[in-house]
């Protein structure tokens, strides 16, 4: 059901297995060109409605299944996206703005990765028992799937992200109806076309297209679906809570961050200044885990600055498909206007910019004049107080302060509402450590960034989120426990 028209594509719902038109559509745009890439189901509560009940019937089935039938099903899924990656990832360049290496390189890979990942660890699980032998008795616990899972995910990694929620989710036998972010909804369409030669049974895995207002909103207040896995923002984290409130929801939310790269002056220069460009432009700094924030100690400040800025300068924006471009396009025309507006606050407020937005001209090709494009913008003498210091910009703009002490720098990094991600760069492994410790956020990388371990712990604290999701921690939020005693 490969709709084309007037050469975007048009997207369907995909409910108990088949592909649904939708009464009404919104566009969605290819950031790089400006023009419409595809048109987007508008679902609402009705639709919404179809797809809770395909997955409610669906789960008597999908739940009893062992988890060693879900495992190979997840496989095949896995094998199913790898083998179309250059699709995916040309497709995810174009809705995204991406580039098409960032795209073929981390965000399709990890998708096809986020269901091995769960295939295999879904096999592995150990609930607990205690014996009272005084009593006669043992206790067991037993888990057991929730039911209806609700996805909710963001534009920046689209199916990297949807699927770090529909893996574990299915592998504990839930079934699911998921709501990508009506940016980039086009790599969750291309996956359900692959769900039934994967041999996943219909109305395991249901979507939804559509805007958080309707479609988004409709999930959240459903009745039926116990239990949010929501990935966005925290102003609408803080919505998605009071709605599911009167039916006390499981929630788990992964939310924003300001997060801080503290470099001392023992750090090795050679690594951690081109781990800190990426950290803080990688994926045009759209990524919740990106460097925002870098505090570089006095006496290596200057030094620091001034390559970092040199290699900053370095980074080529342009056509996202051109392998040799660093930097593709924002999401949305919306977006770098906020962007770009911080950068002005920051000029207003006395700061300096050395590189970027408004300072070097940014030569972008034919086709691409319409796009939404900057260029990696270096922020200096910006005040802790400074809404740049304070707010989550999500864009490629990173602003740099000197620090003095150990104890000083903690308590700037900590001071923001904020508490996701931060890299320390230092030789001194005790200091890697105690910083560490001190740091309030719920990862920290020292002398290095991104490097993931699935089966630990991911997510944040304060206004960054609520929950972790991991191995071990999805399998805890996509099941229920129960705990039984038995005497002889
Ligand atoms: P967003 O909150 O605007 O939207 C996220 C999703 O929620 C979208 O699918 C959207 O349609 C939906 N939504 C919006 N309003 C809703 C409502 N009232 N009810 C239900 N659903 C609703 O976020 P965004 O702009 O798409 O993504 C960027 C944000 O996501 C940034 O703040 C970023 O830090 C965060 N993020 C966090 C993580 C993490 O793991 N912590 C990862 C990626 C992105």
């Amino acid at each position: 059901t490969m709709a084309h028209s007037k050469n975007f594509l048009v997207l369907e719902n995909f409910i108990g297995g088949k592909f649904v038109p939708c009464s009404s559509y919104i566009d969605s745009y290819n950031p790089s060109t400006g023009d419409v890439y595809c048109r987007v189901p508008d679902s609402g509560k009705e639709e919404v409605e179809a797809a809770v009940k395909a997955a409610k019937d669906a789960f008597p089935i999908w739940s009893s299944k062992s988890p060693l039938e879900r495992s190979q099903i997840l496989n095949k899924l896995a094998d199913l996206i790898e083998h179309d990656l250059e699709a995916f990832a040309q497709a995810e360049s174009k809705d995204q703005g991406k580039t098409i290496t960032f795209a073929r390189t981390v965000d399709i890979p990890r998708a096809v990765y986020n269901f091995r990942f769960f295939a295999s660890s879904i096999l592995h699980h150990v609930t607990e028992c205690t014996e009272m032998a005084t009593m006669g008795c043992v206790h067991y616990t037993s888990r057991a799937p929730v039911g209806v899972a609700g996805l909710i995910s963001p534009w920046n990694l689209p199916l990297y992200l949807l699927t770090w929620k529909i893996a574990p989710a299915i592998a504990c036998g839930n079934t699911v109806v998921a709501k990508p972010s009506e940016m980039t909804s086009v790599t969750a369409w291309m996956m359900c076309k692959l769900l039934d030669k994967a041999g996943v049974p219909h109305g395991v895995v249901n979507v939804v297209f559509g805007t958080g207002a309707k479609a988004g909103e409709a999930l959240v207040c459903h009745p039926d679906v116990p239990l949010i896995s929501f990935t966005g923002s925290t102003l609408t984290a803080q919505r998605i809570t009071e709605k599911s409130a009167p039916h006390c929801k499981r929630l788990s939310l992964e939310l924003g961050g300001k997060n801080p790269a503290i470099i001392f002056d023992d750090a090795d220069l050679s690594q951690c200044i081109p781990t800190t460009l990426r950290s803080s432009f990688a994926n045009q700094g759209e990524i919740c885990l990106c460097t925002s924030r870098v505090f570089v100690q006095r006496g290596i400040y200057s030094e620091f600055l001034k390559s970092f800025v040199q290699e900053a300068k370095k980074w080529k924006a342009g056509n996202p498909s051109d392998p040799t471009v660093d930097m593709g396009a924002l999401i949305s025309k919306e977006h770098l206007e906020k962007v770009k507006s911080y950068v002005k606050k920051a000029q207003a407020e006395g700061a300096r910019v050395l590189c970027g937005e408004g300072v070097d001209s940014l030569a972008l090709p034919a086709g691409n004049q319409k796009g939404y494009f900057m260029l990696p913008t270096v922020i200096a003498e910006v005040k802790d107080e400074s809404c740049c210091m304070q707010e989550e910009i999500f864009g490629p703009v990173t602003c740099v302060v000197a620090f003095d002490t150990e104890e000083e720098v903690i308590k700037r990094a900590n001071s923001v509402k904020y508490g996701l991600a931060a890299t320390v760069w230092s030789s001194n492994v005790g200091r890697v450590h105690r910083v560490a410790r001190r740091l309030q956020c719920g990862l920290v990388w020292t002398n290095c960034w991104l490097i993931r371990d699935l089966n630990l712990p991911f997510g944040g604290m304060k206004a960054s989120g609520i929950g972790r999701e991991g191995a071990k921690d999805s399998y805890e939020f996509f099941t229920e426990v129960k705990t039984i005693t038995v005497k002889h």
